[in-house]
């Protein structure tokens, strides 16, 4: 969980504290202070008692002659030396000093004469500066002997005076002492009970100790310790919650990151203010995917994304969220546009992925489509909007793509209605309410029908009027095709089962349709082999149609599933031709054997324009030369039906030759046309 870079951070650290913890214990981290250099130029006290004369005679080193001229019981003679300038409470600090050193010659006409060395606080609580020295200050003393001299004094050494506190009665019992502020360093005589001359001869004065105490070191070190734990902890949960919201392959915000965005930006009150909510889905993403791989693909996305950021950066005015949904999907949430703006900004949005984006040696274009949502009091969570956005979007892919929606009442009409019939289309599966229709298609030259289209009807009053054109697209939409697809499959077998001796008498080629969607679905031709040896089918009388929009050459699972299906004897049909983006050299890859001219081009014959007979004698010859067979769909009349024989289209189906019929109308089509010529109806 922890990075590399903490885990670094925490080593360096770790050597950081052995070190300081070594230079400590090895005197790097030593500090001295010399008393008298520092104190060279401050005025020092004399400190005598009534008979003991004192006199100072050099500054740098202090000599002190003392001279007692009687003997009064309690005689002192010595002198204070004042650690700091003017305000004698704010004293030195020694708390960092362990040791006081000191280079003292001190003679005497008694042998048992001592110095007594003294640290001095003042506090204001009990000193008056005007009362006599003793009462002045707390004390620490120590003394020594002088045989004894030089002195080293450990401050574990000093004692804590307590005599005056008793004497003065100042109200505690304790001297209260404070190292971390001594005013006075006070060298004093004691046990001077002889007459004659005490001098006292100090060379130097020395405070040695730690620049921090080792106990303080540690607290130091485990403080450091602490406050980085913490810093990294922070840091990493800054890059936790970062990545959280992040899309790791633009860097863009993801969908948790663009809502939580949008949230706080209506928390803190945009509500009153109007924001849009722009879906944006990139158009056949997936055949730059299936044709130059994923790496190209992830590319793309890049690319495209830096193109809408840096059109948004360049707006004044307004404040964004740009987010990557999933996949080929992104979300554009802006505050500060105004109603009228919405056009030219969509419009520019489109313009600029009209620059092309350059993908390891290929040059591409992406092409998106565009939903607009707009806040409003009915709908204003970012969940709410998005599938507004969402649903506009869908409605651009349906208009052409490339180009933006703004949701409004005839789409929310319509989602309504998507949404109904949904639920309709399930409840007539759960009901088993569809039945089958059968259209037939007829051998162009002789006229009589060789296979008939399977076509699905709903048989409930719910769906009355809805045509397969209209729910088997919401019904791919919901996720409920699969199960149709083996419905009609299934039924359509029941009914070859069934009429086993007619079809014997009357061999015929059943072509039934099945949704993209089995192309990549991993169970499907093994529910189909299941069905087929189930109802003992002879695969050779069934023929599968797919829509070509549907087929991308590099599709590598549509096209194994093809081939699979293939491989079972079922051949295949590419439906509604001519609508895709099949390159004619692509047929090749795919193991289909009859081409279905889609209805818009027949349609289309009748028009002035002459691109459409072009188009389709070229369909012609190039499924002539792939010797793949043809049908022409949707033939409505004799001029449609006479251009299609002349060039050569092996098969027809359309309102000109029969409408899907029922299975027992069927019965009798069959018997009427193929035994006498056909006949057209008036
Ligand atoms: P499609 O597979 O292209 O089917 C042909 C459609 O064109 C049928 O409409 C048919 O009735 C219609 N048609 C054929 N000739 C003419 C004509 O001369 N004039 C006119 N006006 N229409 C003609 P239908 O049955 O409404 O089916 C529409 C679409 O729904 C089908 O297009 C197919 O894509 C889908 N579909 C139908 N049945 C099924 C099914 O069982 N499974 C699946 N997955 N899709 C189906
Ligand atoms: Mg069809
Ligand atoms: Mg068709």
């Amino acid at each position: 969980m922890f990075s590399d870079v903490n885990v670094k951070v925490i080593i360096g650290l770790f050597c950081l504290s052995i070190a300081a913890f070594l230079s400590h214990r090895l005197g790097i981290l030593d500090t001295s202070y010399s008393v008298l250099v520092n104190t060279e130029d401050k005025t020092k006290n004399l400190i005598t008692s009534k008979h003991a004369d004192a006199y100072l005679t050099e500054k740098r080193k202090i000599l002190l002659q003392c001279k007692l001229t009687e003997n009064n019981g309690y005689n002192f003679c010595g002198i204070g030396i004042p650690l700091t300038d003017g305000i004698i409470d704010n004293g030195l600090d020694l708390s960092r000093f362990n040791r006081l050193s000191l280079a003292i010659k001190y003679t005497a006409p008694n042998e048992n004469a001592k110095l007594k060395i003294t640290f001095r606080n003042f506090n204001d609580n009990y000193s008056k500066l005007t009362d006599t020295v003793s009462l002045k200050f707390n004390s620490i003393s120590y003394n020594p002997n002088r045989h004894k001299l030089p002195v080293d004094i450990p401050f574990d050494a000093l004692q804590v005076d307590n005599w005056w506190v008793e004497q003065y009665k100042v109200g505690f019992t304790n001297s209260q002492v404070e190292l971390t502020n001594v005013s006075y360093l006070e060298i004093l005589t004691d046990g001077m009970n002889v007459i004659g001359n005490y001098n006292i001869e100090i060379q130097r004065i020395d405070l040695y100790g730690k620049l921090i105490s080792e106990a303080n070191l540690l607290k130091l070190i485990l403080l450091i310790w602490l406050i980085t734990i913490i810093l990294l902890i922070t840091l990493q949960r800054n890059v936790l919650h970062r990545m959280s919201i992040t899309d790791s392959l633009t860097g863009l915000y993801n969908r948790q990151g663009i809502r939580s965005w949008t949230n706080k930006k209506i928390l803190m009150g945009i509500n009153r203010q109007h924001f849009y909510m722009f879906y944006l889905d990139l158009d056949d993403f997936k055949k730059v995917n299936d044709t130059y791989g994923h790496q190209v693909g992830d590319q793309l996305l890049i690319g495209f994304s830096h193109y809408v950021e840096n059109y948004l950066d360049s707006i004044e005015n307004i404040q964004f969220a740009f987010a990557r949904l999933s996949g080929d999907e992104f979300a554009l949430v802006v505050l500060g546009l105004e109603d009228e703006q919405i056009k030219t900004f969509a419009e520019n949005l489109i313009g600029v992925w009209d620059s092309p984006i350059v993908l390891e040696q290929h040059e591409t274009y992406a092409r998106a489509s565009l939903g607009v949502a707009k806040s409003s009091g009915d709908v204003k969570t970012f969940d709410g909007l998005l599938a507004r956005a969402d649903s506009a979007m869908y409605y651009a892919k349906k208009e052409g793509k490339n180009c933006f929606k703004v949701f409004n009442e005839k789409v929310s009409q319509d989602i309504f209605f998507r949404k109904q019939t949904a639920e309709k289309i399930k409840n007539a599966i759960i009901h088993d309410q569809f039945h089958l229709n059968f259209m037939p298609i007829f051998d162009a030259k002789s006229l009589k029908i060789v296979s008939i289209e399977v076509l699905i009807r709903a048989n409930t009053h719910e769906l009355l009027g809805i045509g397969p054109d209209v729910f088997i697209p919401i019904a791919e939409e919901y996720n409920l095709i699969k199960s149709i697809d083996l419905w009609v499959i299934e039924t359509t077998f029941k009914q070859i089962k069934k009429e086993f001796t007619f079809l014997h008498s009357h061999p015929l080629t059943f072509c039934i349709n099945i949704s993209s969607v089995e192309l990549h679905n991993p169970t499907f031709v093994q529910q189909l082999t299941e069905l087929i040896s189930l109802y003992q089918i002879d695969p050779t009388i069934i023929e599968l149609e797919i829509t070509e929009t549907c087929l991308v050459a590099a599709d590598l699972m549509s096209v194994s599933t093809l081939e699979e299906i293939h491989d079972l004897g079922i051949n295949l049909t590419l439906d509604d031709f001519g609508t895709g983006y099949t390159a004619f050299s692509q047929l090749i890859n795919y193991p289909v054997s009859c081409l279905k001219i889609d209805k818009t081009f027949i349609d289309n014959l009748n028009s002035e324009d002459k691109t459409t007979s072009t188009m389709i004698k070229a369909i012609l010859s190039i499924a002539d030369s792939y010797q793949l067979k043809t049908v022409g769909e949707g033939v409505e009349n004799h001029q449609q039906y006479e251009f299609l024989l002349d060039q050569g289209c092996d098969m027809l189906q359309g309102y000109l030759f029969s409408k899907p019929l029922l299975w027992k109308d069927l019965k009798n089509k069959l018997s009427e046309t193929n035994q006498q010529p056909f006949l057209f109806k008036k």
